[in-house]
Order: structure tokens, then sequence, then C-alpha cells
């Protein structure tokens, strides 16, 4: 966090450095990215991203938006606008902050989106399956994405039954899980466990973590088996 000389903000370790919370999905033909917060830039120059095919958004909150306009770098690429997907209520807001991609002024250099409206059902990407589940932030609906064996869920506290069914059988989920305190719109870490060990996952990982939780090492030590930590750069492999 900025100006925090907390432990975590000032720790040494690489597991500490956490940017905002973004996931790149790629089969062996289709990549996309969910989420371009602030930090999309830096992470795909650090990821040494070249080709990117999609966009796929969450949910509205700035810290999952901002990054889009860098989308430019693969318009130069490719020559051709980006798909995006995303709600109606994510919709608006990128037609909002992003006023300027979506006016026919036909200046150069805008980022060039083409927009995608998803709602509960499912899509693909390219040869990608994509299946949303709709979890709740306080009172904003987001979308969390199974794909195939692996399902990612960010921003959410609370979860409906219908929607737990579409988790399940997953084999790893990865839960945001902000810190031990309570919230009022995220999962704490103890709720996150328990909602793993509910669906009985087999491996958990938690992201959108805040300083407030602790040092990697230290929180990674107290959790029960399965259940990890991410840490910017981690990369899951399924065969
Ligand atoms: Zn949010
Ligand atoms: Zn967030």
């Amino acid at each position: 966090m900025i100006g925090c000389e907390c432990e975590v903000c000032t720790s040494t370790d690489k597991k500490d450095k956490r940017l905002r919370s973004s996931i790149l999905v790629q089969s062996s033909e289709t990549t996309l990215v969910v989420d371009t917060g602030p930090d999309f830039r830096y992470q795909m120059l650090r990821q040494k991203i070249k080709h990117l095919d999609a966009v796929v958004f969450t949910h509205p909150h700035k810290d999952h938006l901002a990054g889009l306009d860098d989308i430019r770098a693969f318009n130069f690429f490719t020559k051709k606008p980006m798909p995006v997907y995303a709600d109606l209520l994510t919709e608006e807001a990128l037609r909002r902050d992003f006023y300027y991609a979506f006016s026919d002024t036909g200046y150069p250099g805008i980022p060039e989106l083409n927009l995608n409206t998803i709602a509960q059902e499912p899509f693909m990407v390219g040869d990608i399956p994509v299946i949303p589940v709709l979890v709740w932030h306080l009172k904003m609906p987001v979308l969390g994405f199974r794909f195939g064996k692996f399902t990612y869920i960010t921003d959410a506290n609370r979860i409906d039954d219908s929607e737990k069914e579409k988790i399940k059988g997953s084999e790893v989920l990865v839960l945001n899980a902000l810190r031990k305190q309570k919230h009022i719109s995220h999962f704490t870490l103890e709720e996150a466990i328990l909602m793993v060990q509910e669906l009985k996952i087999p491996t958990g990982y938690f992201t959108h973590i805040s300083h407030q939780l602790g040092k990697h090492s230290e929180i990674e030590s107290e959790l029960p088996e399965g259940i990890h930590l991410a840490y910017d750069g981690l990369i899951l492999e399924f065969p």
C-alpha cells in the first residue's frame, strides 16, 4: 500500500510484493486475461506476454478495469479490436471510463475494443470454454469464472447455493481472502478456508490479499493442507 511501512509493505520476500488481482488463462490456441487492473501494463511486461486474444471482466471496480487503455499495444500488433467480455454493469463502466474508445473520432492510437455482453450463460473464448459463476460483493453481482477444472473467484463475500454447484468438482479454486478481520465485501481468510472445505475442492489458492493479512511465509504456514496463498507470477498447469 502506498506510503505504508508495515512489515508486509517493507518485506523483501517477493511473495509479499502484490500487484492488483488478475489472471492469465492460456490453452494451446488461446490466451485471455481476467481483468485489467491498474497494474495490467506492468504485469504484461513482466510476464513477457506478446499475444492476447481477449479480456474477460469480473466486475466494474476500478482496481479491475483501470489498465484497459494499455490494450492498445495488442491492437497495434494484431491490427484488430480486442474482444472484451463483460456483463452489462461492467459494460456501462467501460463505456463511461473509456468513453474515448467508444466515440467515432477516428483518432489514431485509442484502444480498440469489441464488446461482448455476457451474463450467466457459458461461452467460448477461442477454444477455452468459460462458465460464469455469479457471486456477491456486498450488493454488487460479480462474475467468477470456471475454466474446466479451475475456478477463479475474486471480490466476493457471499455465494448462492445454486452457484456453488457450478464450482463443485473443480480441482483448483482461486478465491479472494482479504485479511483476518471481517470486511463488508470480501471473504476473510477464515471464510475463504471454510468455503474451499465446504465445496470439497482439493486445492485452494487465495488472492486479492491485503497487506493487513500478514506476511506470505507466516500465513502460508498456518493454512490447512491443500490451501495456499497465491502470489504474483504463480503458474498452475492443468495437463
Ligand atoms: Zn471490487
Ligand atoms: Zn478488487
